[in-house]
C-alpha cells in the first residue's frame, strides 16, 4: 500500500493503482476518453491529465496510466488541468462531424458531455474536415468515421480482448483512421459482429444497424401478425436505458411496454433456451456415448460460431448442431405456432429482442432456414427496444408489471441464467445429470459461475467423469482452442460466449460510459439479477418446463428426432472471406 495526497486529502491505496483509480477512493471521478477499464489503457487522449507537484515544481500527467507513489501530491482540478482538458476537447472537436441532433449517441455521448462540462467552444480550432464514407454494408454494424475521435477503444476491444483483428489504424498523421484491412467494409472482414467495439466507443462512431423502422412498418401492416420474444438477459439490462440501477430486473415492465407498442404477442425466449438445452444435452450424451467430435462446443452464440468459421475451421465438427434459442424460437413460431393459430408463416413477422449485434447476422444465415424463409425476421438490440419505447412516449418506470403471453410464458431457472457466462453450461448439466443419474437432486453447479474468463470443472454424472470448461470473450476462447489443439487441454463439453461475461455484457446492451464502466462491475450486477430470478422460479431444469413437454408431445416427438432435427438444428460453413 502507498499513501499519497489528492487535492490535499490523504489516501492509502494498493501500490499498483493509477492516480485515476486512487482518486475514486476519495470520490473524485477523473474524465477519460481513451481509457476504459479492462479494455484500453494507453494514455493517448490526454483528457485525464492531473497536476503532479514534485519538489516544488508541477507538471501535467495522464492519470489513467500514471502509477501512484508514496508521498505523491496530486491536484485534479486546477486552472492548468481545466485549461489543458478544455484545449484537448477543442482540438478533438476541430475535425469532428458535429451532428449531435441526429447522432445515435446524441443523448449518451462521452465527448458531448465533456464539451458541456468544460464549456468548450467547438469552433475555436475549426479546420477542414476529412469526409469519410459511412460503412453500413454489413447486416449488423455501422461505422461512421466522421464521428471517430481515434481513442482506439474499439481496436483494443477487437484486437486485445477479442483477438479477432477485424479493425485497426490505417494511414498516418492527420489522415489516420480506423478501418478494416485493405479498406474493406466491416461486413467483408473477419468481424464476428460481437459489438464489443460498439459498447466501448465513447461517441457515435459505431452503432448497430437499426431495424426499428422495419418493426414499426410491420406493426402498421394490417396483414402482418407481429410476435416478439425477449432474450433472458434483456430484463436485467433494459432498466438502465431508463436510468434504473444496474442489475434491476424489469421483466414485468418490459412485457407491458412491448405490448403497448402494438404487437400481437410477447413471448419469453427463456422457453427456447430450455428447448436448446434439451436438444443440446441429448446431442452431448449421444456424442459421449459414441465418442465422436469431442469436446462438444455450445453453438448458441453466433459471434463465437462465426469466429470458428473464420479462424478455427478444423473445430467446426465440434460445434453443437443446435440452433441458437433465437433461431429455434423463429422455427417454432413459423411452424408449430403458425399452424396452430392458422396463420400463413409469410404473414408472421418474428422479432427477437436480443443483447447482441451478431444475432442480426444470424437472422440472415442461409443455413438457418430449413423451409425457405428466415426463422427470425428482425433482431433488435436492447438499445433499439428502448428507443422504440421512448419514441412511443411510454413512461417505462411507471408501467405496471404484465406477464408474457401463452403458450410461451413459463420459463425455468435454467433458461433464465442463459444470459450469464456459465449459464448455458449449468443449464445443460442440470438436464444431463437428471438423465444420467435418473432424476438428480443437484440443481446448482456453482463452479461454472462467475465472471472469470476461463472456468474449468469436473463432475461425476452417471458414474462417469465429465470434464467441462466455460470461456467468455474470444481471447479466452482462443486460449481454449489452442490448448485443445496442442493437447494441453482436455474437455468433454465447452461453453463459449463471445462477449466477456456473456450476453449480459453483449454488444447490443445499454452503453455505459467511462463514469460507470470504470467503477462498476456491470457483468456481475447484471448476472446477479438472472441468478436471483433462477432461485425464485418453480421449475429450474429445462426438461421440466411444461411448455417444452407440450412441444415434444404435440409437435417434435422427441429430442433429436426427425422434425426436431430438421427445424432445430443447423450446419456451419468455412468462411474464407466473410
Ligand atoms: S459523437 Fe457525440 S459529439 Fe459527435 S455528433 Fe455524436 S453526440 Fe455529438
Ligand atoms: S464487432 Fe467484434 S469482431 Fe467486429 S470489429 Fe467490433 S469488436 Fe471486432
Ligand atoms: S455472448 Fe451473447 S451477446 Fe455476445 S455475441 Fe454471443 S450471443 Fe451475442
Amino acid at each position: 500500500m502507498v499513501t499519497l495526497k489528492i487535492n490535499g486529502i490523504s489516501v492509502t491505496v494498493p501500490e499498483d493503482y493509477t492516480i485515476l483509480q486512487a482518486a475514486k477512493e476519495i470520490n473524485v471521478e477523473i474524465p477519460s476518453l481513451c481509457y476504459l477499464k479492462d479494455v484500453n489503457c494507453i494514455g493517448s487522449c490526454r483528457v485525464c491529465v492531473v497536476e503532479l507537484v514534485e519538489r516544488g515544481r508541477s507538471r501535467l500527467v495522464p492519470s489513467c496510466v500514471f502509477p501512484v507513489a508514496e508521498g505523491m501530491e496530486v491536484y485534479t482540478n486546477t486552472p492548468a488541468v481545466r485549461t489543458s482538458r478544455r484545449t484537448t476537447i477543442e482540438l478533438i472537436l476541430s475535425t469532428h462531424h458535429k451532428k449531435c441532433l441526429s447522432c445515435v449517441r446524441g443523448n449518451n455521448c462521452e465527448l458531448q458531455k465533456l464539451a458541456f462540462d468544460y464549456g468548450v467552444d467547438e469552433d475555436r480550432f475549426a479546420q477542414e474536415e476529412i469526409k469519410y464514407d459511412i460503412d453500413d454494408l454489413s447486416p449488423y454494424i455501422v461505422r461512421d468515421n466522421n464521428k471517430c475521435i481515434m481513442c482506439r477503444r474499439c481496436t483494443a476491444a477487437c484486437n486485445k480482448a477479442q483477438t479477432v483483428g477485424a479493425i485497426g489504424e490505417i494511414d498516418r498523421g492527420y489522415k489516420v483512421h480506423i478501418g478494416c484491412a485493405f479498406e474493406k467494409s466491416m461486413g467483408e472482414s473477419v468481424c464476428v459482429g460481437c459489438g464489443q467495439c460498439i459498447v466501448a466507443c465513447p461517441v457515435g462512431a459505431l452503432s448497430e444497424k437499426s431495424q426499428i423502422d422495419d418493426v414499426w412498418d410491420a406493426i402498421a401492416d394490417p396483414n402482418k401478425k407481429v410476435v416478439v420474444f425477449t432474450a433472458p438477459s434483456i430484463r436485467a439490462t433494459l432498466g438502465e436505458c431508463f436510468d434504473m440501477p444496474v442489475g434491476t430486473n424489469v421483466e414485468g415492465k418490459m412485457v407491458a411496454a412491448i405490448r403497448r407498442l402494438g404487437v400481437d404477442a410477447v413471448f419469453n425466449m427463456d422457453v427456447t433456451a430450455d428447448l436448446t438445452i434439451v436438444e443440446e444435452a441429448t446431442e452431448l450424451l449421444n456424442r459421449l456415448e459414441n465418442a465422436h467430435d469431442l469436446p462438444m462446443f455450445t453453438s448458441c452464440c453466433p459471434g463465437w460460431v462465426k469466429f470458428v468459421e473464420h479462424q478455427y475451421q478444423d473445430f467446426i465438427p465440434n460445434l453443437s448442431t443446435c440452433k441458437s434459442p433465437q433461431q429455434m424460437f423463429g422455427a417454432v413460431l413459423k411452424n408449430y405456432y403458425a399452424q396452430k393459430k392458422g396463420i400463413d408463416p409469410h404473414d408472421l413477422f418474428v422479432v427477437s429482442i436480443i443483447p447482441c449485434t451478431a444475432k442480426k447476422f444470424e437472422c440472415t444465415r442461409e443455413e438457418e432456414s430449413a423451409y425457405g424463409f428466415a426463422d427470425a425476421d428482425v433482431s433488435l438490440t436492447t438499445r433499439e427496444l428502448s428507443k422504440m419505447i421512448k419514441g412511443a412516449g411510454l413512461k417505462f418506470t411507471e408501467l405496471n408489471n404484465e406477464k408474457f403471453d401463452d403458450p410461451f410464458e413459463i420459463a425455468t431457472g435454467a433458461g433464465a441464467i442463459f444470459g450469464a457466462t456459465g449459464g448455458v453450461m449449468e443449464a445443460a448439466l442440470r438436464t444431463a445429470a437428471d438423465i444420467l443419474d435418473g432424476g438428480s437432486k443437484k440443481i446448482e453447479f456453482k463452479e461454472v459461475r462467475g465472471t472469470d474468463g476461463i472456468k474449468e470443472a469436473e463432475y461425476m454424472l452417471g458414474g462417469k467423469k465429465l470434464k467441462v470448461a466455460v470461456a467468455s470473450g474470444l481471447g479466452n476462447a482462443r486460449k481454449i482452442l489452442d490448448g485443445i489443439r496442442s493437447g494441453e487441454r482436455h474437455y468433454d463439453f465447452v461453453e463459449i460466449m463471445a462477449c466477456p461475461g456473456g450476453c449480459v455484457n453483449g454488444g447490443g446492451q445499454p452503453v455505459q460510459g467511462d463514469s460507470v464502466r470504470n467503477y462498476v462491475d456491470l457483468k456481475t450486477l447484471r448476472a446477479k439479477a438472472l441468478y436471483d430470478a433462477d432461485k425464485k422460479l418453480k421449475f429450474r431444469k429445462s426438461h421440466l418446463n411444461p411448455v417444452i413437454q407440450m412441444l415434444y408431445d404435440e409437435y417434435f416427438d422427441a429430442p433429436g428426432k426427425h422434425r426436431a432435427h430438421r427445424l432445430l438444428h443447423t450446419t456451419y460453413v468455412k468462411r474464407d472471406k466473410y
